[in-house]
């Protein structure tokens, strides 16, 4: 079955507003090849900006790197999933291990992050993966499948429909240190099953599976060639437009 190949970039805690604008425009005016999404997720204060700049750029869109677990009120410097979408963002991701080990973004938080992503028709490109400590034991695989458990497999069918996934093994973020083609796939296959099993063997077919993990111009087009693996989340490698647009072609 042929599913939505995506390339999203995860700008984190870098650019100025004008390194930024550069970089969206620069991968803006390029062909995005035909069938592949291009999602940028920048910081909070250019969102408004990237977003309108994006408009008429078929297949690229622009996502928030985490939302409130709360609607509004009294929670000094976050940001609502309300707010996002006032300014027409589309995606927000949710679960990176960044958020998960530096920010206190447990399960419960995460359902919570989930529900205000979906009550304000923003769609979650969830995340997942292992530290080395448990790739070195060899429990990744029920590992990822309790993040699952505990969080997105508590989705109803038509929620769980809309999310992006992203397994992203914890040892391969930003170390330079990628997993093999055959690991990723690995994992991929079996948060696949995972998904017919909860769901339906159809849902587990449509959800795009993007892998993250120091993916590069040099190891994209193997990555992306593998059965489940629907493209990447990229950090570091998203940061300069020749970097990224090589890999944005590797499909
Ligand atoms: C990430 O932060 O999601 C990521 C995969 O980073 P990097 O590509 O730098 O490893």
């Amino acid at each position: 079955m042929s599913r939505r190949k995506i390339a999203a970039g995860n700008w984190k805690l870098n650019l100025s507003f004008e390194e930024a604008m550069q970089l969206g425009r620069s991968i803006a005016n390029q062909e995005i090849p035909s069938g592949v999404e291009v999602i940028l997720a920048a910081a909070f204060p250019y969102l408004k900006s990237l977003g309108e700049m994006a408009v008429p750029v078929q297949n690229l869109h622009i996502a928030a790197q985490n939302c409130s677990e709360h609607a509004k009120g009294a929670f000094t410097g976050e940001v609502a999933a309300s707010m996002l979408n006032s300014i027409q963002i589309s995606h927000v991701l949710i679960g990176h291990s960044e958020r998960r080990e530096y920010f206190g973004d447990t399960d419960n938080v995460l359902c919570m992050k989930l529900q205000q992503a979906f009550d304000n028709e923003i769609n979650p490109i969830y995340c997942c993966g292992e530290p080395l400590r448990i790739r070195k034991s060899g429990d990744h695989v029920s590992y990822v499948k309790t993040q699952l458990e505990e969080t997105i497999f508590k989705l109803d069918q038509d929620q769980f429909a809309k999310l992006v996934l992203a397994y992203e093994p914890i040892w391969a973020i930003g170390t330079g240190e990628t997993a093999s083609s055959e690991q990723a796939q690995e994992m991929h296959a079996a948060i696949r099953e995972m998904i017919s099993n909860q769901y339906s063997q159809e849902l587990a077919d449509g959800i795009p599976i993007l892998y993250g993990g120091s993916v590069k111009p040099a190891n994209a087009k193997e990555l992306f060639s593998q059965k489940d693996v629907d493209g990447g989340l990229v950090g570091g490698a998203s940061l300069k437009s020749d970097s990224f647009i090589e890999i944005i072609n590797s499909f």
